[in-house]
Parts: structure tokens; C-alpha cells; sequence
């Protein structure tokens, strides 16, 4: 069992739920002569050893004629063991599998697999599974294995007969067994799209069991205490009442969601999701003050430093006027400082933390933490998120966490891998906004690019102009976005034209910020810093060079940047030729919509599920067979049937429920609960 352990298995039930990635059919023989003729891809034949002899030239290697009434084919093995050329001999015949090609003597297969039979030795009446394996685990010793334990473990079925007539799926053992040994005349592409309803029952199992173990987190929260911040929300109002603005109805909506939540004695777990711009900052501010207002800290982390800083900003601004104590904290601060806002920390005085990762180190220590906000969720590994909301773990109460992020999460991602939280959506934009227009540019008419930049500085508005992306170097990139820089001070004479980057010192991209937010910049030459977060109404022209080597997220999430104030805004990829196929999906994507939701959509099905993940999947990878753009049905159906399991609506559900969960996920929580 230990050589398994580096294939992940470690239990018998595990080795039988190692299923084949493909077949290899050695139920039929082919002639010779056919074999020879046809050439292509593997074939298996059967034929006595005429003759067999070690050459020395060019190099060692045993060589072994065979043939059948058809023809002759030669075996090369330039690795062997002595043992092999008496196995070999004269007269014996043997079953060979491989491809051929053409050689010295004609046809050969170099290194073919093969066995020793009789005249009388039978067919294998059942395709060979071909396993998922690694070096040193051989698929003959998986095979022996896995048939092994398909014969010592209990098979018997976790859902009762009734419910799979009604889902109209095959019993559990029986698909097992088909998928290990499927039949000879079995449809294969139905085995390699796993749409057979072997195939069908797994996934739907795995489903199930993530369904059922996400659902019973949930409910295991309810379970742990956390503190009810009642609803005395004179500050609420107080806030709200001197915001420049009123809050949208979907606004109100998920601010009642989350007020509800955080006067429950169970911990809050939230997802707040809104397209960029829709306005989550306010939101998640009006649930700090519901957590302050009761005598609480709350503590608010954003991936980047601009960001945070910008948060910190707007937060103090918002909050000073109501007397609160608004603290920053970042990993680039000066010792002094450092130690003055740890000691407020730790002393209560400070009552609304803003920062980045900093905030999740050993020295920081809370008075009372109430609520732990996270903004650009999916930013974040679980590791980091668990650290933080530890950090409130006094006299067994844990703070109750709002996780904000604007990438939106898929539907059925959302059902799988997010089902243990609550989501909120704030599914429309501030009015008055106007959706960007977004143009696709040849690279080549860059001039024609800065002549826009030019006439819409001249008219008051400001301009973003990312630098390209270059994933290889970063110091290639750098050396890019000042060139860039360079570039736009000499053509744009008579215009501020700045500059900011991942490796400027945090005060100078602070104060670069800053200058741009009061207009004291007019174009903003940046790299990627500038992706999430940052919110400067007055910038109405974002440029974005190479955008074909973006990410469909990462220029969403870009071109939210501008749109935000009354100005018609305008967002100009440049892309160079030649597009690849992805490349140029994507930006007719950018093209068609400014829907959040449609481009994540979209990006799922490029991309795959990783990337909207991101740590959060590390610890789960429980969903090895299920495929969450296909299978969606197959989600709904599991999510229905895991509530009424947990809800007891079935007769005998405990026992389904753990007998279910043991089969599939035999100690893989850890990572949950989080
Ligand atoms: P995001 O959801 O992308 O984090 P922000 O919270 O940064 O969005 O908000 C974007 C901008 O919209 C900010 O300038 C914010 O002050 C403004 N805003 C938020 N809510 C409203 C509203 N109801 N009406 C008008 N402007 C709003
Ligand atoms: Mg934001």
C-alpha cells in the first residue's frame, strides 16, 4: 500500500475508485500480414518464435523472430534480462502488443508488451484498463491489485434501489466493476467521454459526497458561537445618512442579508459578490459599524498594497467623521510606526484595521475581534483566511467573516465548491452608469491610441495605460512600463504623466495614487498593481497594451476601473497579430459584453475551474470525475438530493449519509470548514 500512497491512494476503497483514464483492447488477434499492411496505431498478434539470438551490433539487444500462417515479424529488446532469452526461445509462442515499424529485417516492434500462451489460451473477453499511474507502479500490479480488492470489499450500494430507479442510475458495484473490466463489444467513446452510465453513477457519487460534506460544514458552523452584534444601529444610520449617495435597492437588499447575519450567535460566512463597480466597499462599511457599534474591532485584508491603502483611505474618510478610529497596516511600514499601530491594536483603541497580508502575522494581536472582512476573496488561499479569523478566537467565539469578490463565480461553480457559504449578489450598478465601450486596436496604431489619450486629457478626463503583461520577467515588464512611461512624457508634452509598479517603495505608490485621485496626475502609466480595487471616478479611458496576453478576468477586472464616474468611458485593447484562437475568443468576449457574470462564463469554459479556485481548491480536490461545465445537471441533482439527505426527508438518510461520505471521502475534511 505505501508505493500507492504516491498515486494518493490509501485505502482499498480508494484503489477501487482509481479508475482507468482509457483501454487498451487486446480482446482481438490480427494477422501478421493484416498487421504489417495496415500499419497504424497498436496492434496485438500472435505467433511461435522462429528463431531468437543476442546481436552485438550496432549495440546488445535480443532479437526474436516470430510467425504466424501470415507472416514474420521481428521483436528488438535492447534492455533484457537473462532470464528473457530462455523465455524466449524457439518454438514457444507468444502474444505481442505494440506498434509497428519498419526495420532491418522488415517489420519489427521494438520493446512490444507481451505474454507467453498456448495454442488454447483464451481472449481476455473484457478491455485492459490503463490506469492513471506513475513511475515504478507497474499497470499489471494496479490491475492485480484493484481486482484484489473488487473482490474483498463490500460493494454494497450507499442510495437505496427505489432512488436510483428514480434517478435512473446503475447500481454502484455494477459500475465499478463495468468501468475496471467493460465488456469487449462496450462503446469506448462512451468510456473515454465518460457520458456511459457507469461513468455517470461516479460522478454523480463524488458530487454527492462533496454536496454532503460542503452542507454539513455549514451546518457544523451553526453550531460554533460567535458574538450577536444586535441591530442598536445608530452609527448605521448616522453613515448612511451622510453618504453622498443612496444606496442601490440591491445595495439595501444584501446590507439586510448581512445585518441579519451578524446578530446571530453562530459565525457569519458570507460571500458578497457584485461586479466590479456595483458598490461593495459601502456594504461591507455599514456591516464594520453594525461589529464596532457593539464594542468590537473589525479587521478588513486586501490583496495588494494599493488597494488596501485606497480602502484605508476612503474607510477613514467615512469613518473619522463618526469618531472611529480607523488603523493601517502593511508589511512595508517603518518600525515605529509599526509598533504604535500594533499597541493600538492589541489595546482596543483602534476599532477598524485595514491592510494587507500584514495583518496575518504572529505580532498581531486583536482586542476583540468581531469581524473579519476579505476583500478580493479568491485572492486569498484558505490558509491565509483561517489565520485571520483565528485571530478573533477568544473565549470560543469566532468572528464572523464577509468574503467580497468581484470575479463572479459560475453557477455551478458556485453550487460545488462554494456551497458552504451564503452568498449575496449585488446584481446591479449604481445608476447613472454608463457601460464601457470597449474597442479592439491594432497594436500597430498605437499613435492613433495616444492622439485619444491626447484629446481626452485635453477635455478634463484622466487615463489609465497598462503596460503588457510579460510573465517570464518581471524586470522585463518593469523595464517595459518605463519605457512606456518615457515614451508617453515625450509625446504627451504639456500633460502629468505618471508611473506605478509592483516595485516602487509603498510611500511613493501611495503618493503616485494620490496625485492621480486628485487629478494632479492626468495619465497613469501602470502595470497590473492597478488591477483590482482601485476606484478613481474621473478616470474615463483605460488603454491596455498586448491585451492579448491577459486573462478574461484580469481584463474585466481592468477595464472596471474606469466607467466609475458620469463621463462615457472607453476602453481600447490593443492586441497584436497573430491571435491565437483563445486569445482572439477573449477579446471578442471583451467586445461583446460588460457582464461580469457572462465573462466569468466564459472564462470557465476557456480556462477551466483553477483560476476562480485558486488556494481554495487545494486542500479539496475532491471532484476527480465530475466535469463542472458538463455535468451540470448532474450538480443540481446531487445539491437536491444531499438537502433533503441532511434535512432527514428520507427515510434511513443518517446511515445513507455516512455510509456515503465513507466510501468517498474517508478523511479528506481537513481543508473544510473554513
Ligand atoms: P466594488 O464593488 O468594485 O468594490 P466600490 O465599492 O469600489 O466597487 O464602488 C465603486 C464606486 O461606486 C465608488 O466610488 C463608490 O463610492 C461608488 N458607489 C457605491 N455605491 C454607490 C451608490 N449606491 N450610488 C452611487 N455611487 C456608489
Ligand atoms: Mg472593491
Amino acid at each position: 500500500m505505501k508505493k500507492l500512497e504516491r498515486l494518493g491512494i490509501r485505502t482499498d476503497m480508494e484503489l477501487v475508485l482509481h479508475l482507468p483514464s482509457r483501454y487498451e483492447d487486446e480482446t482481438k488477434l490480427t494477422d501478421i500480414s493484416d498487421a504489417i499492411f495496415r500499419r497504424t496505431g497498436p496492434v496485438q498478434v500472435e505467433g511461435v518464435i522462429t528463431m531468437s539470438e543476442v546481436q552485438y551490433r550496432p549495440r546488445r539487444q535480443l532479437v526474436v523472430f516470430i510467425s504466424d500462417e501470415t507472416g514474420t515479424l521481428v521483436l528488438r529488446f535492447l534492455h533484457f534480462y537473462p532470464s528473457q532469452i530462455k523465455q524466449l526461445s524457439s518454438g514457444k509462442r507468444i502474444r505481442v502488443r505494440g506498434e509497428l515499424r519498419q526495420g532491418y529485417n522488415g517489420a519489427e516492434m521494438v520493446h512490444p508488451a507481451y505474454r507467453m500462451v498456448e495454442e488454447s489460451t483464451p481472449l481476455p473477453d473484457a478491455l485492459t484498463p490503463v490506469y492513471p499511474s506513475c513511475e515504478g507502479i507497474s499497470q499489471n500490479y494496479l490491475r492485480k491489485e484493484i481486482a484484489i480488492c473488487l473482490k474483498k470489499l463490500d460493494l454494497a450500494d450507499t442510495l437505496p434501489e427505489t432512488l436510483l430507479a428514480e434517478l435512473r442510475l446503475p447500481g454502484f458495484s455494477e459500475a465499478v466493476r463495468f468501468l475496471h473490466n467493460p465488456p469487449a463489444d462496450t462503446d469506448e467513446s462512451a468510456l473515454l467521454d465518460r457520458t456511459h452510465p457507469a461513468w455517470i453513477r461516479m460522478k454523480f457519487d463524488e458530487l454527492l459526497a462533496q454536496q454532503l460534506l460542503m452542507r454539513r460544514a455549514q451546518l457544523a458552523r451553526c453550531r460554533q458561537k460567535a458574538h450577536p452584534f444586535h441591530l442598536s444601529g445608530k452609527l448605521v444610520e448616522e453613515f448612511v445618512h451622510h453618504l453622498s449617495f443612496r444606496l442601490t435597492k440591491a445595495q439595501q437588499k444584501v446590507v439586510s442579508e448581512i445585518r441579519r447575519d451578524l446578530g446571530r450567535n453562530y459565525p457569519m460566512q458570507r460571500l458578497l459578490q457584485g461586479d466590479v463597480g456595483s458598490g461593495k466597499t459601502v456594504v461591507a462599511a455599514i456591516a464594520a459599524l453594525q461589529v464596532i457599534g457593539n464594542g468590537y474591532q473589525v479587521a478588513m485584508m486586501a490583496p495588494t498594497e494599493i488597494l488596501a491603502e485606497q480602502h484605508y483611505h476612503r474607510l477613514s474618510e467615512w469613518m473619522t467623521t463618526l469618531g472611529l478610529s480607523v488603523v493601517w497596516m502593511s508589511g512595508s511600514m517603518k518600525k515605529k510606526e509599526r509598533e504604535t499601530v500594533l499597541s493600538a491594536i492589541e489595546s482596543g483603541q483602534a476599532q477598524f484595521i485595514v491592510g494587507t497580508h500584514a495583518l496575518i502575522q504572529d505580532t498581531v494581536r486583536f482586542a476583540g475581534l468581531g469581524l473579519v472582512i476579505i476583500d478580493e476573496q479568491h485572492r486569498f488561499g484558505v490558509g491565509q483566511r483561517l489565520v485571520l479569523r483565528n485571530k478573533g478566537d477568544t473565549q470560543s467565539e469566532i468572528p464572523h467573516q464577509l468574503m467580497m469578490s468581484a470575479t463572479p463565480i459560475p453557477r455551478t461553480l458556485a453550487m460545488t465548491f462554494y456551497a458552504d457559504l451564503d452568498v449575496s449578489v449585488i446584481g446591479e450598478l449604481p445608476p447613472g452608469r454608463k457601460p464601457v465601450i470597449t474597442r479592439l486596436i491594432n497594436q500597430e496604431r498605437r499613435d492613433e491610441v495616444i492622439g485619444r489619450v491626447h484629446a481626452a486629457a485635453m477635455q478634463g478626463r484622466q487615463i489609465y495605460w497598462v503596460c503588457p503583461l510579460i510573465e517570464e520577467s518581471e524586470s522585463l515588464q518593469l523595464q517595459t512600463a518605463v519605457d512606456t512611461h518615457a515614451m508617453l512624457m515625450e509625446t504627451l508634452e504639456g500633460l502629468s504623466v505618471g508611473l506605478v509598479h509592483g516595485r516602487m517603495k509603498s510611500e511613493e505608490k501611495q503618493q503616485i495614487m494620490k496625485e492621480f485621485l486628485e487629478g494632479k496626475i492626468q495619465v497613469l502609466v501602470a502595470t497590473t498593481v492597478i488591477e483590482v480595487g482601485v476606484d478613481v471616478p474621473n478616470a474615463s479611458l483605460m488603454v491596455i497594451e498586448h491585451a492579448e496576453r491577459f486573462g478574461l478576468s484580469q481584463l474585466h477586472q481592468l477595464r472596471g476601473r474606469v466607467g466609475r464616474g458620469d463621463a462615457e468611458s472607453v476602453c481600447l485593447l490593443l492586441y497584436q497579430r497573430p491571435l491565437g484562437k483563445t486569445a482572439k475568443q477573449r477579446l471578442v468576449t471583451m467586445r461583446e459584453t460588460n457582464d461580469g457574470f457572462m465573462i466569468a462564463q466564459r472564462d470557465l469554459e476557456i480556462r477551466g475551474p483553477g483560476e476562480f479556485l485558486g488556494a481554495r481548491q487545494s486542500g479539496q480536490a475532491v471532484l476527480r470525475f465530475a466535469d463542472l461545465e458538463k455535468d451540470g445537471d448532474l450538480i443540481e441533482k446531487a445539491a437536491a438530493l444531499a438537502g433533503s439527505l441532511l434535512k432527514g426527508e428520507m427515510a434511513d438518510a443518517d446511515r445513507i449519509v455516512s455510509a456515503h461520505l465513507q466510501r468517498w471521502l474517508d478523511n479528506r475534511e481537513e481543508f473544510l470548514n473554513v
